[in-house]
C-alpha cells in the first residue's frame, strides 16, 4: 500500500470519534485529507507588535507568557484560563472561557503566536478566546492566512489543520493528472504546490494559483468528456429526413398565427440538420414564451409522417401533458394532419394514445414494435424496459443539457441514432457559448412573437400590498388569472417568509368570489395534475405556487404574476417565473415582494423590473451568484466544484487543449489519469 492510501490514523494519532467524523467527510486517508480544501481563509497575516493594536481588528501578535492561571467564574459553573502577554512594545491579557485547562498546558516564558480580534473588555483591550500556537518556522492557526475547512462535528478545525500539516509531506506523491506541457502553457502550477498553496498559503496570490488550476482541470475534463463522446456519436449514422414542404404547409395552416422570422429560421436550421445521415445535435434557445414548443413541434412531424418514432421528454409530468394536449390540438383537429401523426402520453399516471387510454403494457409492445408516433414523456421514459425501434428525433425541453446522455438511453434495439433537439430558455451570455456548447449548434429565437406587451414590473413597498391586490381583483373581474410564488410550500417561524399553503388560505378571505388553486412540489403527480388543469380551464382563478410552476407553463389567459419574498430567487428564476405571463395580448403584470432587503437585493430586483432581457439577467446572475444559480443544481449537469464564472476565460482554451489532446492520442492512453476521470463522463452507445 502506498503512503496515500494508507489508513490515516496509522499516520496520526487519532480517536475513534476523530476517525469517524473524518470517515463522514469520505476522508480515510492522506490523498483525501490532502485534496479536502478550505472553503475560505481567516487573514491572521498581519504581525503586530501591542502597542499598535486597535479593537476590533484581525491580527495575530508574537508574545511570551507572562503568567498563566485558571479560576472559576459565573457561580463556579465555567473554568477559564487568564494569561498575561508582553512583547518588546507592552503587554495584553488574554482570557480563554472554558478552558481552564490551558494553565496547565501553556507555561510562563513559553513563546506563542496568538490570533484574534483584540476587544475592550472592562475598559481595557484584551484578547477573548484567541487562537494559538507554539512559535514556529511554519505556523499553520495563527500568523497567516488561516485554511477554514467544511468539518463535521467531533474534528475540530485545529485537529484538522494538524493533519493537513502531517500529511503534506505526501504530497509529491499525488498522482499528476495534468500533462507538463498543458501546465506549461496555461501558467499553471503542479499538484504538489496546488495541495500546498491551497492549504497554506503565503499570499492570496497563492490561493487563486491553486484555484486556477484546479479550475482548469476540471473544465478540460469536462471538454475531454464531451468531445470523445461526440467522437463516438460522430462514427454513427442516423436516418436522413427528407423535408416534407405539403405536411408543414399544412401544419403552419393549423395555427392561428404566423410564425416569427426566428421561429422560421430556427426550423429550417433543425430541417437541414434532420436531412443528414449523421445525427442532430441542435439546441434550441430561447427566452420564455418565443414559441419553442411549435419549432419542435414542427420538426416532429416531419420525422414521424416518413413512418418514425418521436420521443418528447418534458422535467414534469405537467410540461409533458402540456406539450402532448398542444400537440394533440394541432395534429388531431380538426382531423388527423398524417396518419402517422399519433400522439402518445407516457408518465407515471398517464398513458394515453390520442385521447384514449391503454394499458401500459400495450404502449410497450407498440414502442417495441417500432410504432410511428410523438411520444410525449418524464423521465420514466428513460426506463431499460422501454425499448424504441424506429426512434429519429428525441426532442428535450427544459433540461440546461446536452441531452446526450438522454439520447443513448433510450437507444436500444437500432443501430441508427436518432437526431437530438434540446430546447431551453435558460439564456446563454455569449461567453459561456462557444466553452460549454461548442460541440452542439445552437438556434436562437430572439425575437418575440408580435402580439406580445412589454410586463410591467413593479417592486411593491410593502406599505402598497392592499393596493396591488385592489389592482388584481380588477384584472380577475375582467376574466384574467393570476399566479402568486411564494418560496416555500409550509410556513417557516423564521424571517417570516411567505409559505404557499398559508398564503392560499389567506388570500381566499381576500378574494372573497374567486376560487385559489394550490400547487407544490410535495403534493401527488395526480393533485397537481389537476390544480394546473383547473387553473387551465379557468375554474380556479389564482394558483399559488412554489417554483415547481417555474418552467414551461402556459396559460395565455394569466396576466398577473405576484412573487413574494422575491430577494430569495435568482433573477434567471425571476424571469422564468414573468414569462409565465405576457403570453398572449392581453397587457401583464409582474409584482415583487421583498422582505429584508439588502441594499446588493434592491439594486437587483430594480435592474430586473427594467429589463425583459433574458440574457442581461442572466449575465448579472452569473456575475452575482455563479452558475447554480443560472442553471438550477441539480439538473444543470453544471455541477462544477472549482470551476466558476471567474475561470470562464480558461474555458476556451481548455476547449482547444482537449481537441490536441484527443487528436494525439484519441484513447488517452498516454494519458492514464485523465483517461480515468472522463471513464464515467462518457456517454457509451450500445
Ligand atoms: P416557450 O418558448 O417558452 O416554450 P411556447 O412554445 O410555450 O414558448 O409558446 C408560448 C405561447 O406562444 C404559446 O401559447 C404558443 O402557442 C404561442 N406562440 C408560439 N409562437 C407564436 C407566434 N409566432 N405568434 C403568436 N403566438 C405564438
Ligand atoms: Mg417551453
Amino acid at each position: 500500500m502506498n503512503d496515500l492510501a494508507q489508513p490515516i490514523e496509522r499516520v496520526v494519532k487519532l480517536t475513534k470519534p476523530q476517525v469517524e467524523a473524518l470517515k463522514k467527510l469520505g476522508i480515510t486517508n492522506p490523498s483525501q485529507v490532502l485534496l479536502h480544501f478550505p472553503f475560505r481563509y481567516l487573514d491572521f497575516s498581519k504581525t503586530q507588535t501591542l502597542d499598535s493594536l486597535t479593537p476590533g481588528e484581525n491580527v495575530s501578535v508574537k508574545v511570551v507568557i507572562k503568567s498563566i492561571s485558571s479560576r472559576f467564574s459565573f457561580r463556579g459553573r465555567m473554568s477559564l484560563a487568564e494569561a498575561l502577554l508582553a512583547d518588546k512594545t507592552g503587554n495584553i491579557k488574554a482570557i480563554w472561557f472554558n478552558q481552564g485547562y490551558l494553565a496547565k498546558t501553556l507555561k510562563k516564558g513559553d513563546e506563542l503566536f496568538l490570533a484574534g480580534t483584540p476587544e475592550i473588555y472592562k475598559n481595557l483591550l484584551q484578547f477573548i478566546n484567541p487562537i494559538y500556537e507554539k512559535v514556529s518556522d511554519f505556523p499553520i492557526h495563527t500568523s497567516r492566512l488561516v485554511p477554514v475547512y467544511h468539518l463535521k462535528s467531533g474534528i475540530y478545525p485545529k485537529t484538522f489543520r494538524n493533519l493537513v500539516k502531517t500529511c503534506l509531506i505526501f504530497r509529491q506523491h499525488l498522482p499528476e493528472n495534468l500533462p507538463g506541457d498543458l501546465r506549461k502553457k496555461n501558467g499553471l502550477p503542479d499538484i504538489a504546490d496546488t495541495v500546498l498553496y491551497s492549504h497554506f498559503p503565503n499570499s492570496l496570490k497563492e490561493v487563486e494559483t491553486a484555484k486556477r488550476r484546479l479550475a482548469y482541470e476540471e473544465i478540460l475534463i469536462n471538454q475531454l468528456a464531451a468531445q470523445k463522446t461526440k467522437l463516438e456519436l460522430g462514427g454513427r449514422a442516423a436516418w436522413p429526413i427528407v423535408f416534407n414542404q405539403e405536411l408543414a404547409k399544412n401544419f403552419l395552416s393549423r395555427l392561428n398565427f404566423e410564425l416569427t422570422t426566428d421561429q422560421k429560421k430556427a426550423a429550417w436550421e433543425i430541417i437541414k440538420d434532420l436531412g443528414k445521415t449523421s445525427p442532430m445535435n441542435r439546441l434550441l434557445n430561447g427566452d420564455v414564451g418565443s414559441g419553442k414548443t411549435l419549432v419542435a413541434l414542427m420538426a416532429a412531424a416531419q420525422v414521424v409522417a416518413q413512418g418514425f418514432q418521436v420521443v418528447f421528454l418534458a422535467p414534469t409530468e405537467i410540461l409533458a401533458k402540456q406539450h402532448f394536449e398542444t400537440a394533440k390540438a394541432i395534429f388531431l383537429r380538426p382531423n388527423r394532419l398524417n396518419p402517422n401523426l399519433r400522439c402518445v402520453l407516457v408518465t407515471q399516471n398517464h398513458s394515453l394514445i390520442d385521447d384514449e387510454q391503454i394499458k401500459k403494457s400495450g404502449l410497450r409492445q407498440e414502442i417495441g414494435d417500432g410504432t410511428p408516433g410523438i411520444y410525449f414523456g418524464t423521465h420514466a421514459l428513460l426506463q431499460k424496459t422501454v425499448k424504441f425501434k424506429n426512434l429519429n428525433l428525441v426532442v428535450i425541453d427544459e433540461q440546461h443539457r446536452w441531452g446526450v446522455e438522454q439520447r443513448a438511453q433510450l437507444i436500444h434495439s437500432q443501430n441508427k441514432v436518432p437526431h437530438l433537439l434540446s430546447l431551453s430558455a435558460t439564456p446563454i451570455p455569449r461567453t459561456l457559448k462557444l466553452a460549454f456548447f461548442g460541440e452542439l449548434n445552437v438556434s436562437q429565437i430572439v425575437n418575440k412573437p408580435k402580439n406580445r406587451k412589454p410586463i410591467i414590473t413593479k417592486l411593491v413597498d410593502p406599505q402598497h400590498r392592499t393596493a396591488a391586490y385592489e389592482f388584481i381583483k380588477k384584472q380577475l373581474l375582467a376574466g384574467r388569472q393570476a399566479f402568486v410564488i411564494t418560496p416555500l410550500i409550509e410556513e417557516s417561524d423564521s424571517l417570516g417568509i411567505r409559505a404557499a399553503k398559508a398564503e392560499a388560505e389567506a388570500l381566499k378571505k381576500i378574494f372573497p368570489g374567486f376560487k385559489i388553486g394550490l400547487l407544490h412540489g410535495q403534493m401527488e403527480a395526480m393533485t397537481k395534475t389537476k390544480a394546473m388543469a383547473d387553473f387551465s380551464a379557468n375554474h380556479t382563478q389564482i394558483l399559488v405556487a412554489t417554483s415547481v410552476i417555474e418552467v414551461g407553463i402556459d396559460i395565455p389567459n394569466a396576466s398577473v404574476m405576484l412573487i413574494e419574498s422575491a430577494e430569495r430567487f435568482g433573477l434567471s428564476q425571476l424571469h422564468q417565473f414573468r414569462g409565465r405571463v405576457g403570453r398572449a395580448e392581453h397587457q401583464s403584470y409582474c409584482f415583487l415582494f421583498a422582505n429584508n432587503i439588502t441594499l446588493d437585493g434592491q439594486k437587483r430586483l430594480t435592474a430586473f423590473c427594467k429589463t425583459e432581457n433574458g440574457f442581461e439577467l442572466a449575465e448579472l446572475d452569473l456575475k452575482h451568484r455563479g452558475f447554480g444559480e443560472l442553471y438550477g443544481q441539480a439538473q444543470s449537469g453544471w455541477n462544477f466544484k472549482y470551476f466558476d464564472p471567474t475561470y470562464l476565460t480558461l474555458a476556451e482554451p481548455a476547449r482547444q487543449d482537449a481537441k490536441d489532446l484527443l487528436e494525439i492520442d484519441p484513447n488517452l492512453d498516454t494519458h492514464p489519469g485523465l483517461k480515468a476521470l472522463i471513464q464515467n463522463k462518457i456517454i457509451h452507445f450500445e
